[in-house]
């Protein structure tokens, strides 16, 4: 069954749906209210179920994000003063996975997803707030100056979503986590021994994710109150993390202050009651933002955008298909928003020095397989195939 549809949203989820929607014979139409398409933000880990999406999504486009990004093999978790407390083993994911997991930055995982679309598929600069359905079960959507009228509307508009607000009004929206971040992508590259590195203190993680050009995004997550920002904020990095061990002041001194980026983060911690209502899908942050504890935000978003495709795809009416979405779909990604928030409670936000002790402790003590079995959990799945 094919038809038309407006995906709400140029990011990795709206462009990724746009891709599995064509790959089905659908004529698809992006709307983006930023001027250009260019995700900002600084660098993203994609587990096995987000690459897998992505080759079912197109075979190609997998390949060509998988030549760009860089395996990560090496790492762990270690504590401010440089103590090991686990280490990550790439190699065994690999073994049973048959992929590592990878870093990309944004930015580039955001080109290659645009160059698998036509340039005329997307329209940017353009902000839809709210859509109207017709008598004839069709969806009217605002685009510019002129109006669209669509089988199919996908939101796919990121966690502070103004159709998730219109569709379900009694749902009270995003919520702050209690954490704030702040990340960069180093200018030049910096001498690294490690691909990807966690380093816990009290209330405050300092992470990396080294790329394939040497270059590497950093992110400091930590416990503060909504809102507060800082003139220099690369600065206040500096005092909060420069004492940490090495690489971390490399990182923040292979900087540059315009380059740092400043976030509260927000997840949905009420579930939806659906991903669906009428002919309007739920789709990435818009359906199940959730805190980056596990780096499966986008993972998630990726699989939405098969399922959606294949069920689009496998079932005689957009509603039958709408139906198939939000059964396969909701169960599991609002499971792993829970346990990204479980992982959160547990590892960056723990702030008592004494619940610090014995989680860095539980830490060294697990074998490496614990670890493992950690990642395995969520990544560990298999898209439909699109056909
Ligand atoms: C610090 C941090 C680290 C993360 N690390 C990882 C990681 O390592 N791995 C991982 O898988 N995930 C990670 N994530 C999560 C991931 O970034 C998100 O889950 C993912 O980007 C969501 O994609 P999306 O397309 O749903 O939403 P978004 O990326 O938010 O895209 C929404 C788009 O919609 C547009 N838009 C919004 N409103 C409108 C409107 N009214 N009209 C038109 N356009 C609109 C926006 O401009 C935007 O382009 C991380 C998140 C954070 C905060």
């Amino acid at each position: 069954m094919g038809g038309s549809a407006v995906v709400v949203g140029g990011g990795i989820g709206g462009l990724a749906v746009a891709i599995g929607l064509r790959r089905v014979g659908w004529e698809v139409t992006v709307v983006e209210r930023a001027p250009v398409l260019a995700d900002v933000g600084a660098g993203i880990s994609l587990h096995a179920n987000g690459l897998r999406a992505l080759d079912a999504l197109d075979a190609g486009l997998g390949a060509r994000v998988r030549a760009a990004a860089r395996p990560q093999y090496t790492g762990g978790t270690r504590a401010p003063a440089g103590r090991r407390l686990a280490r990550m083993d790439g190699a065994a994911l690999e073994r049973e996975l048959g992929t590592p997991i990878v870093g990309i930055s944004r930015a580039e995982l955001h080109r290659l997803l645009r160059a698998a679309l036509p340039a005329q598929c997307l329209v940017v600069g353009v902000e839809v707030t709210s859509v109207v359905g017709t008598d004839s079960g069709r969806v009217r959507v605002p685009v510019g100056n002129g109006v669209k009228e669509v089988d199919l509307v996908v939101a796919a508009d990121g966690v502070h979503s103004r159709l998730r607000a219109q569709l379900f009004p009694d749902h009270p929206g995003p919520t702050y986590s209690g954490s704030t971040v702040v990340r960069a992508i180093t200018e030049r590259p910096v001498g690294l021994d490690a691909d990807f590195e966690l380093t816990w203190g009290g209330g405050a993680e300092f992470g990396h994710i080294a790329f394939v050009d040497g270059r590497a995004e950093w992110h400091a997550v930590y416990n503060a109150p909504v809102g507060v920002r800082y003139p220099d904020v690369l600065a206040e990095m500096r005092r909060r993390f420069g004492s940490w061990h090495e690489p971390i002041p490399a990182l923040l001194d292979g900087t540059r202050a315009d380059a740092v980026l400043h976030h509260d983060i927000h997840e949905l911690v009420t579930p939806l009651p659906a991903f669906a209502a009428g002919r309007i899908a739920l789709l990435g942050d818009a359906a199940h933002a959730m805190t980056p504890h596990l780096g499966q935000g986008a993972c998630q978003a990726l699989e939405d955008a098969v399922v959606l495709a294949a069920a689009l795809a496998a079932e005689p009416t957009v509603d039958a298909g709408l139906s198939r979405y939000d059964a396969e779909r909701r169960p599991r990604s609002q499971a792993v928003a829970r346990a990204a928030r479980q992982a959160g409670r547990m590892g960056q936000r723990l702030a008592h020095p004494l619940a610090v002790a014995v989680r860095d402790t539980a830490l060294r003590l697990a074998p490496s397989r614990v670890t493992v079995r950690a990642v395995l959990r969520h990544a560990d799945w298999r898209p439909p195939e699109l056909g």
